[in-house]
């Protein structure tokens, strides 16, 4: 049978609709090149054996895309199928054999290629999902290393309480064991330009501290004191200034952060390392073990500030008597131990209560403090004085003999009595002590009896007439 032109262009109508609704969608053209596109416009002109050459070639066109870009071309694909099949059905039975036989070959190829594609496309997938899932284990094994280095390190800064030095000492030695840093360091700063403060090293085994520490002036530097605290700054490189190098020579990586501290000042914790980017993964851990150290140290200092008021006479500020005791026995007791000598000396007001009866409480507690200060003063800072009781005290001499005990008594009574007081009336007055001292093992070798020799001493000296020391022990008759 014999068709006519028009019987073709009839037959091909809804192609031809199809095509031409297909081409005149913008979205469609971004997937070709404009050479593709134009041949594609031409199909809506073209012959049957052109059109199927056309659409074979469309289909080889397709599968020579990339498989990565399937998703992003699936539609597209769904659309030149939807077209071929239609192609193929309205074509049916009006165009010769050959033409189907093309558009029939066109078709399958397009489906078989996209199926390939899709399965392509889903191995790709596969493989993508199999990599994320990789990078989470790893992420994964990361963090749980993370975890696990952080509570590492709040151990050192944790649990028992610990005094501010032995701590600092714990915590870079935690910190650098984590970081694997050549040195780790914290200055705390006691004037608010930083220029001067404590600043704690620790450099392979040894820890330091050193006291009154000139700190680097610069504006490397200085942008910690200004800057915001509890941000970590990473420095990659090496080292900048003269003054890095001061600190951490040779270093090529740094980590700091400014660290608030109980005072009310700043602190400034720092990593440095030999290596390059040796810092870069410990980002969030330092700064997480910045915002531990600073509370650590808070409680610290609150445990300070606490054990002080624990151990201390709030009148006079030397230790109170429990405090005294446990020194005392604790002095004994190594004294004992390792054959030292030690002295106990005990010291009482003389007429007191007259002071207090003739000036008044508040004067006689202004005389207390005064005295207390003045035994603390004398005596050396590996002594122990404390109240033992109204206005008796006690003082512990380390390393102390009797000859040794005895010049210090007489030295404290001495010094007492060259006190002056201001009465509320306006008349200078003075006051007096009675000391008593005992020695170990010179005179006794106990506790109590070294107590009591002392005590006995203190009232010989008052029986004696006062403001002197006494003493009761051997050859007593030889003190003068
Ligand atoms: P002596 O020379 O024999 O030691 O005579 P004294 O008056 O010092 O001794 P006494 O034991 O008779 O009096 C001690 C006085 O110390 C009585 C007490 O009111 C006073 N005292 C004790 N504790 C305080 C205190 O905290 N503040 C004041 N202002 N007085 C105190
Ligand atoms: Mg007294
Ligand atoms: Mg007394």
């Amino acid at each position: 049978m014999n068709r006519t032109a028009k019987d073709m262009s009839e037959t091909r109508q809804p192609v031809l609709e199809k095509l031409r609704a297909f081409l005149q969608d913008r979205q469609w053209q971004q997937y070709f090149s404009e050479h593709e596109w134009q041949e594609l416009c031409g199909l809506i002109q073209a012959e049957n054996a052109v059109l199927a050459k056309h659409l074979a070639y469309w289909s080889r066109l397709l599968t020579s895309w990339d498989t990565r870009s399937l998703e992003l071309h699936r539609p597209v694909y769904e659309q030149v199928c939807e077209i071929l099949a239609l192609v193929l059905r309205e074509s049916e039975p009006s165009w010769r054999q050959a033409e189907q036989d093309a558009l029939r070959l066109a078709l399958a190829e397009t489906q078989v290629q996209l199926q390939q594609k899709q399965l392509l496309f889903w191995r790709f997938e596969q493989e993508q999902k199999q990599q994320r899932v990789a990078t989470l284990a790893q992420e994964n094994e990361q963090a749980q290393a993370e975890v696990y280095n952080l509570s590492e390190l709040t151990q050192f800064v944790g649990h028992q309480l610990k005094g501010k030095t032995e701590l600092i000492q714990d915590a870079l030695d935690g910190l650098m064991g984590v970081l694997d840093a050549d040195w780790t360091a914290l200055y705390i700063y006691a004037d608010p330009a930083g220029e001067q403060g404590t600043f704690y090293t620790l450099r392979h085994e040894s820890f330091l501290s050193h006291a009154d520490f000139p700190f680097p002036h610069s504006d490397f530097w200085d942008r910690f004191w200004r800057g915001p605290v509890n941000q970590t700054y990473i420095h990659d490189e090496p080292l900048p200034t003269s003054d890095l190098e001061a600190l951490f020579p040779g270093a090529c990586s740094l980590m700091a952060q400014a660290l608030k501290m109980p005072n009310g000042g700043r602190g400034l914790l720092l990593a440095a390392s030999d290596a390059y980017q040796a810092f870069s993964g410990f980002r969030q851990l330092f700064n997480i073990f910045g915002a531990h150290l600073t509370s650590a140290l808070q409680n610290a200092h609150l445990h300070a500030q606490i054990n002080e008021l624990a151990i201390r006479d709030a009148l006079t500020g030397v230790f109170n008597r429990r405090h005294l005791e446990e020194r005392l026995d604790y002095s004994f007791e190594l004294s004992r131990r390792y054959s030292r000598e030690l002295a106990v000396l005990m010291i009482d007001i003389d007429h007191f209560k007259q002071i207090n009866d003739t000036y008044g409480h508040p004067f006689g507690d202004r005389v207390l403090l005064e005295v207390a200060q003045t035994l603390q003063r004398r005596l050396r800072s590996t002594d122990i004085v404390g109240r033992y009781g109204g206005e008796e005290f006690m003082a512990i001499l380390q390393e102390t003999g009797a000859g040794g005990a005895q010049t210090v008594a007489e030295d404290l009574v001495r010094k007492v009595a060259e006190l002056r007081f201001k009465a509320p009336g306006g008349e200078t007055v003075q006051v007096t002590v009675s000391v008593g001292f005992a020695a170990f093992p010179e005179h006794v070798m106990g506790l109590t009896p070294l107590v009591k020799m002392a005590d006995d001493g203190l009232y010989a000296a008052k029986n004696q007439g006062r403001n002197r020391v006494g003493f009761t022990g051997p050859a007593a008759d030889m003190l003068q």
